[in-house]
């Protein structure tokens, strides 16, 4: 009887298939090896995921070939892809190729080989020294690389002048030897760093250190959840478990959320084991498909030990994992947005569970998810609520807008009091940070007239006035159109800019500061990663006074001489239809605020609002995350939001809206007909935002407090299911983004 292997083949079906295993290829085919195996009429990339006992009657097709040396995908991983599959109720292959890099998945994926050239010899004998007196050329090549050691063929040949031809004359006359050999595609081959030591930690930070310790010792890891204010040493605790992890001789993964955007913290790692000779390598958007491959290899060979990356490197295929530590655990950044929709964060908690592995979660901000979890004992409670040497938390602020302006006067955009704060910053050469919500010039463009404001034509939302480029742009779609000179309802000119943007505030502050260096940054005018890395650069040399921007300065930063953090539109993000408005609102302020003193320098922080008494800008005010936290599961567990019941997002999107109804309320009697155990199902009903890039979008909405039970069910409704033309059904596991 023929051995049989289950085979996961590149395509978008929810099942494996098996094949047979050739006996030339029996000690090649292990489990997670990639394999080329043949699918209907043509052939495939798949991975084999499991060996079959069954007896199997009839014919098999035979594996093609395996690719690749050795087991391919490490068997946490098919694991971890099959949990994922049934959570979060997506195709087994969809789960699998998000688990593997398509840098990796590649056919022909493979190191970088080039011609590489090297002395064999420092002297030459007289012999050959005459020789080379008519050779000129090689003689030259001979004095170069006795000058500058060996190289690539490529580069040397570029560098001397000399050509690939003359080398190579080199080589036959056995002075240099030329041979294939694997160019590393190296991330940091251009920033090197320098080795940090441990810093000595304080009482709080030793607690919270033990308190790892003994989960990473345990039989059966709990999850901790460390809750430290922003500046109060959370890096330097992970660093420390890290170093312990790495003295067991184990590795070690880390998650942080948009790495580009943080190479603050990646130097971190990387300066404090630099000294440890073990690899550390990156995964994340930024790198190149080459980039990628290497780190992914160099993880998988055993060669880097520690990992640090965006949400997809919560798959690193690394072995012998001693520690997973996701930073910023609240962040959304870490939900997929794609199918399979995963949340790292969670499939980091499960990966631990899995392989008996510490997880740490770490946030001055932690979702309530987690805090809950934590609180029901479900999680260890790690807490480091003082700043490190005895570093103050800055003084808020709250700026009421509506009476910040002088009676009968318009609105300001930046109020009297902000304005005298940053002055202040400037005489004393300190730095300022204003931080809001929004892009563009203003928010949209209104006729003051009949109150026609200027819409996306694709997208059921206002288009946003862009004054550099003197264009009304869409944020969803990124449709663009020139500014009409009249309202096209009524034909009043001029139209009137409403609401306020990073440009509009950038222009209020040279307005206001003519002398002082002022930068802006948000995605508009940050395109590339350098040009974020150069403006910061800047910023850290204190040649920016005044930094202007969205959400993007708002997390990870460390500037020492950063003492006045000004927070514009504070409210604007509650106006969103989500029930994490309010939460989300008192994150960004915690995180924003603190920016503010992290040096010796006392901070403060200024919150222009509407709203001055809102839970969420009170409790901020007064860096209460305690507070906020229980008074906002209160109102959680009254109203069945997460984390006491879990939600399913099931949206339609199509071009025909009558069609896309038809398809989503026929769906919605399937899942009724279910009659699924504690769930509610409410809808099919417009989403928020009712139409994207010009496709109409409903939503079903399931609430349920068993969501184990309810995912199997629903499942047999969506897999490998034809929908009719264009309509897309997505299905959503504790969404994230509701609109
Ligand atoms: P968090 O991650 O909680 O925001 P960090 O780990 O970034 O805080 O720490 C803030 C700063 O304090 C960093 O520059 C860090 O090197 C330093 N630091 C951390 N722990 C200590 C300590 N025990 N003593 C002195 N400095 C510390
Ligand atoms: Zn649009």
């Amino acid at each position: 009887m023929a051995r049989i292997a289950r085979v996961v083949p590149e395509v978008s079906l929810d099942r494996a298939f098996d094949y047979e295993i050739p006996k030339a290829l029996t000690a090649q085919v292990t489990l997670g090896a990639k394999v080329r195996v043949p699918f209907r009429s043509r052939e495939l990339v798949g991975y084999v995921v499991d060996f079959p006992n069954e007896p199997f009657e009839g014919k098999l097709k035979p594996i093609t070939e395996v690719l690749g040396s050795g087991s391919f995908l490490p068997a946490s991983l098919i694991e971890l892809a099959q949990w994922i599959a049934q959570y979060y109720c997506a195709p087994l292959t969809v789960a699998l190729m998000s688990v593997l890099p398509k840098a990796v998945r590649k056919a022909d994926a493979a190191f970088k080989q080039r011609l590489w050239v090297e002395p064999l010899t420092a002297v030459l004998n007289e012999e050959v020294a005459v020789v080379l007196k008519k050779a000129k050329a090689q003689r030259a090549a001979w004095d170069y690389i006795q000058q500058n050691g060996p190289g690539w063929l490529a580069e040397l040949s570029q560098a001397s002048g000399l050509s690939a031809a003359t080398w190579k004359g080199l080589a036959e006359r056995n002075l240099v030897s030329i041979a294939s050999r694997t160019q590393d595609r190296d991330p940091f081959l251009h920033s090197p760093v320098v080795e940090s030591v441990a810093h000595e930690m304080n009482a709080e930070q030793i607690t919270a250190l033990a308190m790892v310790r003994e989960e990473i010792a345990a039989e059966k890891p709990r999850v901790v959840l460390l809750h430290g204010v922003t500046g109060s040493g959370k890096t330097e605790v992970y660093l420390q478990a890290i170093d312990h992890i790495l003295s067991l001789g184990k590795s070690a993964l880390v998650l942080v959320p948009e790495i580009a955007l943080t190479p603050q913290t990646v130097e971190r790692f990387r300066a404090r084991f630099i000294g440890r000779k073990v690899g550390v390598a990156v995964l994340h958007s930024h790198l190149s498909s080459g980039e990628r491959h290497d780190q992914w290899q160099h993880i998988r060979s055993g060669h880097a030990r520690i990992v640090i990356g965006a949400r997809s490197a919560v798959f690193a295929p690394l072995e012998n994992l001693g520690i997973i530590v996701v930073d910023e655990e609240h962040e959304h950044s870490y939900k997929q947005e794609e199918a399979p929709h995963y949340h790292a964060r969670d499939v980091a908690v499960m990966r631990g569970h899995l392989a008996r592995v510490a997880v740490v979660l770490g946030s001055a901000t932690p979702s309530l998810e987690s805090y809950h979890h934590a609180k029901e004992g479900k999680y260890r409670l790690a807490e480091v609520l003082a700043r490190v040497e005895e570093g103050q938390m800055p003084t808020t602020h709250i700026l009421d807008i509506r009476t910040a302006a002088k009676k009968g006067s318009p609105p300001v955009l930046v109020a009297p009091r902000l304005i005298e704060a940053i002055q202040l910053r400037l005489d004393r050469q300190e730095q300022s940070i204003i931080f809001l919500n929004r892009r563009g010039y203003s928010s949209s463009l209104q006729c003051p007239q009949c109150g026609h404001v200027e819409m996306c034509p694709n997208c059921s939302v206002a288009l946003t006035f862009h004054r550099q480029a003197a264009k009304l742009r869409c944020h969803l779609c990124d449709h663009s159109a020139s500014v009409p000179h009249a309202c096209p309802q009524c034909g009043f000119a001029p139209y009137k800019y409403t609401g306020s943007g990073t440009e509009k505030v950038e222009q209020a502050l040279v307005e206001a500061f003519p002398k002082a260096r002022i930068a802006r940054m948000d995605s508009d005018n940050m395109k590339g990663k350098d040009a974020y890395a150069k403006t910061l650069g800047e910023f850290a040399e204190g040649r920016i006074d005044l930094l202007v921007g969205t959400q993007m300065i708002a997390k990870g930063l460390h500037f020492p001489r950063v003492t006045c953090v000004g927070i514009i539109n504070a409210d604007l993000a509650l106006q969103i239809p989500d029930f994490r408005a309010s939460e989300r609102v008192f994150q960004l302020l915690m995180q924003v605020s603190g920016r503010s003193g992290r040096g010796q320098l006392p901070g403060e922080v200024f919150v222009q609002t509407r709203v001055p008494f809102h839970p969420a800008i009170q409790f901020a005010r007064h860096h209460d995350y305690t507070g906020f936290a229980e008074q906002e599961l209160e109102f959680r567990q009254s109203l069945h939001y997460p984390p006491y019941e879990r939600f399913i997002l099931v949206t339609a999107r199509g071009r025909n809206e009558e069609k896309t109804i038809f398809v989503i309320e026929q769906l919605a009697r399937e899942m009724e007909r279910l009659k699924l155990p504690d769930t509610e199902i409410t809808g099919p009903s417009p989403a928020p935002i009712a139409r994207i890039e010009d496709r109409y979008r409903f939503q079903i909405f399931l609430r349920t407090r068993r969501i184990t039970a309810v995912t199997p069910r629903l499942r047999p409704l969506f897999m490998d299911r034809a929908w009719p033309d264009d309509i897309r059904i997505t299905l959503d596991v504790d969404p994230v983004d509701l609109l």
